[in-house]
């Protein structure tokens, strides 16, 4: 794991959400996009060397509304950028995290991404993610 790439939060109104983060941020979203297969639409925006993505749900089946109808608005995980994304994935594979896709999938961002399940990291999803 090289760094945080980004970490995402939860929200219910992603215009609202990006007026709010452009004002914290004093910066505007590098770019917006939907990931269909996610249920997610997202935006980006840049802080330094890490970057925060906004994730709202494109249907009541989301992911993402299930996270916000159990826990509200918030963080909802941490990515770490990887070099080597099949490697780092039997590497924790065999300390005993639980993925939840072993096979690498397109997300956000131009990314490989595959999740491991909170239970086996103390409540937090964790996004490893490799740049294509
Ligand atoms: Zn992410």
């Amino acid at each position: 794991m090289r760094k945080i790439e980004h970490l995402g939060i939860a929200v219910k109104d992603l215009a609202a959400s990006n007026e709010l983060f452009s004002k914290l941020l004093n910066v505007q979203p590098y770019k917006t996009e939907r990931v269909e297969s996610e249920g997610v639409n997202t935006s980006f925006f840049r802080t330094g060397e890490t970057k925060i993505e906004l994730l709202e749900a494109t249907n009541p089946d989301s992911p993402i509304a299930k996270f916000i109808e159990k826990r509200g608005e918030g963080i909802h995980h941490i990515a770490f950028d990887v070099a080597d994304i099949h490697a780092e994935v039997s590497r924790l594979k065999e300390e005993g995290f639980i993925v939840l896709n072993e096979t690498p999938k397109p997300g956000a961002d131009n990314k490989l991404v595959v999740f491991l399940h909170p239970k086996s990291t103390n409540g937090v999803l964790i996004e490893l993610c490799q740049e294509q």
